[in-house]
């Protein structure tokens, strides 16, 4: 058998501060692989600019003149960085026998694409990358990951644990993957579900090498509820909000309203309904947003909208028109 043809996918949003030193190293590592002859000279490198307002595409655009292996896909608007990543995975499909995706910031262990692709060697489709440790996120972060992965795995939500988005797909899980015409495609939910032969390696995440996240708190909070209900209406979630925070002073008045009868201050009956009326409010509009969160979804899936817009794709650009064309 020839050694594969391996693309390595690197959604980039506004990372200038860390992209040339990503691009180095993967190069270097790419360079590796092919002289071990663990992949063919013809694997890429390519980077995926999700819309960035910085000097994101610059640096991607000259790498690329410099460089035959590093290759660019430019979108046209900020889609996010699942539907940045689908866009690379979509655009390599073609060219490669498997598929790396791996985030722009270097926390996690560049080293592990060996042994990624070794597995890839054995006959495994798909390997996740699985931290051992998170330690290098902040306490928050730790506390609020292990607890969205508690709440998927209670409704039923098939997640590998401490997984991201750092994996391999063969090209055949890529091109199931493409089947999945989801607006809003929870990557972490929908790969498990293509059921090809999988397995794991370990590795260590580090530290951001520089920048900043770009899950600030409200995209992580945004990102938890899309990956339940795959997708929301802002409104809607807001009544569930307002009905969360009735519901939580209901019971603060309910208590208060307890020590009032307790003490004698009221009438006969008025506790009760006026702590009824409270809590009973407040139930229903939760209720109601969920309800919402999941019209939400619909709304948004019969749209069906495309999920990202390629600006320029230097990895599929056009065959020059043919001279007979007159
Ligand atoms: N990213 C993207 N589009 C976005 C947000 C992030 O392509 O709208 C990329 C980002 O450049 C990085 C990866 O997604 O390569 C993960 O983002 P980040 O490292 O900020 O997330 P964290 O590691 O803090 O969860
Ligand atoms: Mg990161």
């Amino acid at each position: 058998m020839s050694e594969p043809v391996l693309t390595i996918v690197v959604p980039c949003y506004n990372e200038e501060e860390v992209l040339p030193e990503t691009i180095r190293q993967l190069r270097e590592l790419r360079e590796q692989l092919v002289r071990e002859r663990l992949i063919s000279e013809y694997s890429a490198l390519l980077f995926v600019d999700d819309g960035s307002r910085d000097a994101t595409w610059t640096i991607i655009y000259k790498a690329s003149l410099h460089y035959p292996e590093v290759k660019g896909v430019k979108l046209a608007h900020n889609a996010g960085h699942q539907n940045a990543l689908l866009a690379g995975l979509f655009s390599a499909k073609t060219r490669s026998d498997c598929i790396i995706s791996i985030d722009a910031d270097l926390q996690d262990d560049v080293s592990v694409i060996r042994q990624f692709v070794q597995k890839f060697h054995e006959g495994y489709e798909i390997v996740y990358g699985v931290r051992n440790r998170r330690d290098t996120d902040t306490f928050f972060k730790r506390h609020t990951a292990q607890g969205f992965y508690r709440m998927m795995k209670a409704m039923g939500v098939h997640l590998i644990y401490n997984h991201a988005d750092y994996r391999l797909m063969s090209r055949r899980a890529v091109e199931e993957l493409e089947r999945f015409e989801e607006a809003n495609l929870f990557l972490r939910g929908i790969v498990p579900l293509l059921g090809f032969r999988s397995t794991v390696v370990y590795y260590d995440r580090k530290e951001r090498l520089a920048g900043e996240t770009k899950y600030p708190l409200k995209k992580m909070i945004s990102f938890a509820l899309d990956g339940i209900t795959s997708f929301s209406v802002t409104p809607i979630r807001f009544i569930s909000m307002i009905g969360l925070v009735s519901f939580f002073v209901s019971l603060l008045f309910g208590a208060y309203f307890l020590f009032l009868k307790w003490t004698g201050h009221t009438q006969t009956g008025w506790t009760s309904l006026i702590t009824s009326i409270w809590l009973l409010g407040g139930l229903q509009l939760i209720a109601f947003g969920l309800i919402g969160e999941y019209i939400g979804k619909i709304y948004k899936e019969t749209k069906r909208r495309p999920r990202y817009i390629v600006d320029l794709d230097l990895f599929n650009l056009p065959l020059p028109r043919s001279s007979s064309f007159h």
